[in-house]
């Protein structure tokens, strides 16, 4: 069985002493860590304090990293740094650093082995847009983008991978897909996964979905059998709706 994930995508919102003020009351309310894995990613310059008020079992994830070790790459962060301030995973290609950033497919999957090989987990993210939806090519842009994404790992590998399936029309716009929709993608990616590395990998593999998840639709959402968990933008921003939302076991 595979043990729902959520995690807390703060983007570029909140200073150090608001994120350990929203943690602390997250984890003062009492979050099961046996139903559920959660955690936050925080701004690269929150990673180092936050760390000192979760326990090993958290995620702390940071929300992107470069794909070089080091060297002359001015505002760059890499993975040996994200790991020295305590992260142990990171997201990498959300919608906002493909489309404001334009990062490519081939960009991703550079940081994506560079974050397996330095031993860090990866939440890749994936996600048609809307006019993708509308032309009826959404589960072929996104099994494209986990293809690229993907490209050169190995079985060994995916086991430190979770799959975020974010429709760009969901994030951030109040629109979510609704459960056969996520379910519908969810199983596309599971068995194109089955496809590339085995069924006991495929079978394994964390698909969580994100765009506009609420306390209102987390339960709908995590009641179709291949959601795995959620990665949540705007509503883990303020600790009683990411509360409600870590909650949605009960
Ligand atoms: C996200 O940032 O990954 C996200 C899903 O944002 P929101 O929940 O605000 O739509």
């Amino acid at each position: 069985m595979r043990k729902p994930l959520i995690v807390g995508n703060w983007k570029m919102n909140l200073t150090i002493s608001e994120g350990v003020n929203l943690v602390n009351s997250v984890i003062d309310a009492g979050i099961d860590q046996l139903k559920v894995d959660y955690g936050f990613a925080p701004s690269f310059v929150a990673l180092g304090e936050i760390k000192k008020y979760l326990n090993d079992s958290h995620i702390l994830a940071a929300q992107n990293i470069y794909f070089e070790d080091s060297g002359a790459f001015t505002g760059e962060v890499s993975a040996d740094m994200v790991i020295s301030a305590g992260a142990n995973c990171v997201i990498l290609g959300h919608s906002e650093r493909r489309h404001i950033f334009k990062e490519s497919d081939e960009i991703i999957n550079k940081k994506v082995r560079q974050a397996v090989d330095k031993g860090l987990n990866v939440i890749l993210c994936v996600g048609e847009l809307l006019e993708e939806r509308e032309a009826g090519c959404e589960v072929e842009t996104v099994l494209r983008q986990v293809a690229l994404g993907l490209k050169g790992l190995n079985s060994d590998d995916m086991k430190k991978v979770v799959i975020a399936y974010e429709p760009v029309w969901a994030i951030g716009t109040g629109k979510t897909a609704s459960k056969d929709d996520a379910e519908t993608m969810h199983r596309e990616i599971r068995s194109f996964v089955s496809k590339l590395y085995g069924e006991n990998i495929a079978n394994d593999l964390r698909i969580l979905y994100g765009g506009s998840v609420k306390p209102e639709n987390i339960k709908e959402l995590m009641s179709a059998e291949n959601v795995d968990g959620a990665l949540v933008g705007g509503a883990s921003l303020k600790a009683e709706s990411f509360v409600k939302i870590l909650k949605f076991y009960e």
